[in-house]
């Protein structure tokens, strides 16, 4: 019976921080700027890249980011910030302007029509925090059951002349978590 009773705790232990780790935070941004509306996109793609505020004030401030954007007049479906938190800023089913003048491996020029783009707040200097890594993978991961994708890319992946985010990220190992994940 002492035995059952363990059992049963660690099986509701488990199964709730299984829980507590794929579950996303997700905090609605929505802007009003950056992305034209379409009811009829086919998403195939995942675009990984950094972001932070550099116009004074903390860098990692998601109004502040928000409104650098606002300023460029480019968004992104999510920003996530350091601590994992989500936060949506485009809906899915519109083109975000995320990824400029960039191509898919397959030749598809006109990425933003076709993509969700993802920021991750870190520097130049900053690799992402484990709770952005954890947050991306469960993103991605619920992106894939709502669509067909087949390509998770980073900026740079797509932009190579002109980009260089994610910064500081290991994106082979990032990967490979992906795929264990996936399966
Ligand atoms: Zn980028």
């Amino acid at each position: 019976m002492k035995h059952l009773l363990i059992l049963f705790i660690f099986l509701i232990t488990s199964s709730l921080s299984a829980f507590a780790g794929d579950s996303l935070n997700i905090i609605n941004k929505k802007v009003s700027f950056g992305f034209a509306p379409n009811s009829n996109r086919n998403v195939s793609a995942v675009i990984v890249h950094s972001t932070f505020n550099n116009s004074g004030g903390d860098k990692y401030d998601i109004d502040l980011v928000i409104k650098q954007f606002s300023t460029y007049g480019v968004s992104a479906h999510y920003v996530i910030g350091r601590d994992g938190t989500v936060y949506q800023l485009v809906d899915e089913k519109d083109n975000s302007y995320h990824a400029g003048k960039s191509s898919l491996p397959d030749g598809t020029t006109n990425v933003n029509s076709c993509s969700i783009g993802i920021e991750l707040m870190t520097s130049y200097t900053e690799s992402p925090t484990e709770e952005q890594n954890k947050a991306l993978l469960n993103l991605i991961n619920s992106i894939k059951k709502r669509y067909s994708i087949k390509y998770v890319l980073r900026h740079s992946d797509i932009a190579p002349v002109r980009k260089t985010d994610p910064w500081n990220f290991d994106w082979e190992a990032f990967k490979k978590r992906l795929e264990e994940k996936g399966k």
